[in-house]
């Protein structure tokens, strides 16, 4: 036997070469935007969460050089210490307001909104159903809550409903978790049926707008407001960091609910409050989604464009179901999506593989954001053709 106890990490990572499913971090210098510098070559940018071009854009830089200027580059404690600012509370009420919600309450990152809410609402005593396509940061707070987790298939509602008849009995309380738009798929949950089921049924619902918030609905208010279930009893999560062009998370809800989690969500009460920068940044962002819907509008033009150069270009192509600016093209393999995503990349497109563990099946995906011009998803549709 080994006297190492350190070298199974070696082995591991030799299997994870051997599935090709190892990955390392790409450079990028410069700025962001739909043309991006990647380890020294320019490429349009396809692969970016920030989908209204905020995370570029003078306003928010200007927000946030002021509130340095201003108050500091840290916030130099948790909320409950010394960390909360009048900015953290205006921009609360902001997405309180985005939201149509009573109230919001803003974490330092989505990952962290979703584990410490998750814990707080549920524990040993407690069920949570869970779409298996759920983004990571669920399904980690579903396991650190304590909560017997069950997955139910990917959007089946006639799924939860069974499970529902066979476990809720069982239960003390009852959580459903869903995405809003599926990250890495790019649909979206049947979000006005999951509400009806889980009044049946006495259970909450909580949403993850990562994807939604600033891109869905007329107000750009996200997922729930596009599928008309604007004020209907939920929790409504997110994250400053996509759309919102930001860094952060925030819950969206009653006055009870905000409340009840600034008192018991571990991640917002034991971690340092967001910081200046990325508060001012996120507020200025909220209020330009709120007043500059053209850019929600030109992000759904590009989407069209995509989608009809597609259909009339690359017939063949094995598209995943999508209803957001996420399109992924079905690969067989993961060396397959590899060897795509290379080809991409040296005809200047950065499009990534998506492999297993990530997703169960190989993909490229593709984001598209507001500030990509018509060549630019020309070009992409011209190296797709070429393979
Ligand atoms: C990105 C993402 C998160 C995490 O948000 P961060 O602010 O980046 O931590 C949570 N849920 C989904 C669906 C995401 O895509």
């Amino acid at each position: 036997m080994s006297n190492n106890p350190y070298s199974w990490l070696e082995e591991s990572l030799e299997t994870i070469h051997r599935a090709d499913w190892y990955r390392s971090v790409q450079t990028i210098s410069g700025g962001s935007g739909a043309v991006i510098n990647l380890e020294e070559k320019e490429v349009i940018n396809f692969a970016s969460n920030d989908y209204l071009g905020l995370a570029g854009d003078a306003r928010l830089k200007i927000a946030a050089i002021n509130a340095i200027q201003e108050l500091g580059t840290g916030s130099t404690g948790s909320r409950l210490l010394t960390g909360h600012r009048q900015l953290h509370r205006e921009l609360e009420s902001a997405i309180a307001s985005l939201k149509q919600t009573e109230d919001a309450i803003v974490f330092s990152s989505g990952y962290l909104a979703n584990i410490g809410t998750i814990s707080a609402l549920v524990g040993k005593r407690d069920l949570i159903l869970s779409d298996q396509y759920n983004h990571s940061s669920l399904k980690n707070g579903a396991v650190m809550s304590g909560a017997c987790v069950m997955d139910y298939p990917h959007n089946d509602v006639e799924a939860l409903k069974n499970q529902l008849i066979q476990q809720r009995q069982n239960y003390r309380r009852c959580l459903i978790i869903t995405d809003s738009v599926f990250s890495m798929d790019g649909d979206l949950c049947p979000l006005p049926e999951i509400l009806d089921i889980a009044e049946e049924f006495n259970s909450m619902v909580l949403v993850d707008e990562a994807h939604g918030t600033g891109v869905l609905g007329k107000n750009g208010a996200g997922g729930v407001e596009h599928l008309g279930c604007t004020g209907r009893q939920l929790i409504q999560m997110g994250t400053l960091s996509k759309a919102v062009g930001s860094l952060g998370g925030y819950v969206a809800g009653n006055n009870t609910l905000v409340d009840f989690l600034r008192n018991r969500a571990p991640s917002w009460i034991y971690t340092t409050a967001l910081s200046p920068a990325d508060t001012a940044a996120a507020l200025a962002a909220i209020e330009i989604i709120k007043n500059e819907p053209q850019r929600r509008i030109q992000l759904w033009k590009n989407v069209e464009y995509l989608q009809e150069l597609i259909q009339k270009h690359l017939p063949n192509l094995k598209i995943l179901p999508s209803e957001s600016p996420i399109l992924c093209i079905h690969l067989v393999s993961a060396s397959d999506a590899l060897n795509v995503g290379k080809y991409l990349k040296e005809a200047g497109i950065f499009a990534p593989a998506i492999r297993p563990p990530t997703v169960p099946t190989s993909r490229i995906r593709i984001t598209l954001m507001a500030v990509h011009e018509r060549v630019h998803i020309e070009k992409l549709v011209e190296a797709l053709h070429n393979i």
